[in-house]
């Protein structure tokens, strides 16, 4: 199943730990107000992509992976695949989502997407909430969540690591 990606940008820091390639997946429906990104919120914006193509970009630096967008959610299904193998081949993966963990509960598509995950950073942005001093994030009622142990517990598992503002 093909995905429809907006832009790759290859080693980002403001995307997750470390450099890493952010894949920027077209569509999302949340209308956050005050999204920096809206010219990813048509699902046809961008192009269409195979798995294939785009694994040969993340492997070209060897950079860990971040899905953001858009919602990547909205994809789930057809990055499944992708993230499986990225999972197999050893990188770590952070992905970006408008909704909340634990509406992805709900939603099997994503469930299935979240096995391979390690980081979801989840929720709408808030403009009343804005903080620019938050790392990896833009607004205060957005998480980051160690996605492996969440699973496990049904609920979601803060990872404190990188909620410090003086992480570096
Ligand atoms: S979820 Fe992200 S891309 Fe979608 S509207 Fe909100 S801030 Fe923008």
């Amino acid at each position: 199943m093909n995905l429809r990606v907006v832009d790759i940008v290859e080693g980002t820091s403001v995307d997750g730990a470390g450099l890493r390639t952010a894949i920027y997946m077209a569509g999302c429906a949340h209308a956050c107000p005050g999204c920096h990104n809206p010219h990813t919120w048509p699902f046809d914006s961008g192009r269409d992509m195979t798995p294939g193509q785009v694994l040969e970009i993340v492997e070209r630096n060897g950079f860990n992976v971040t899905f953001s967008g858009g919602d990547p959610i909205y994809q789930a299904e057809a990055l499944v695949q992708l993230a499986r193998e990225l999972h197999a081949r050893g990188y770590n993966l952070w992905c970006y989502t408008g909704f909340t963990f634990e509406q992805l509960l709900e939603m099997p598509q994503a469930m299935a997407l979240l096995r391979y995950i390690d980081i979801l950073v989840d929720g709408p942005f808030d403009e009343m909430l804005r903080d620019t001093d938050l790392r990896f994030r833009g607004s205060s009622n957005q998480r980051i969540i160690d996605v492996q142990p969440s699973l496990d517990a049904g609920t979601p598992v803060v990872a404190t690591r990188y909620t410090e503002k003086t992480f570096s």
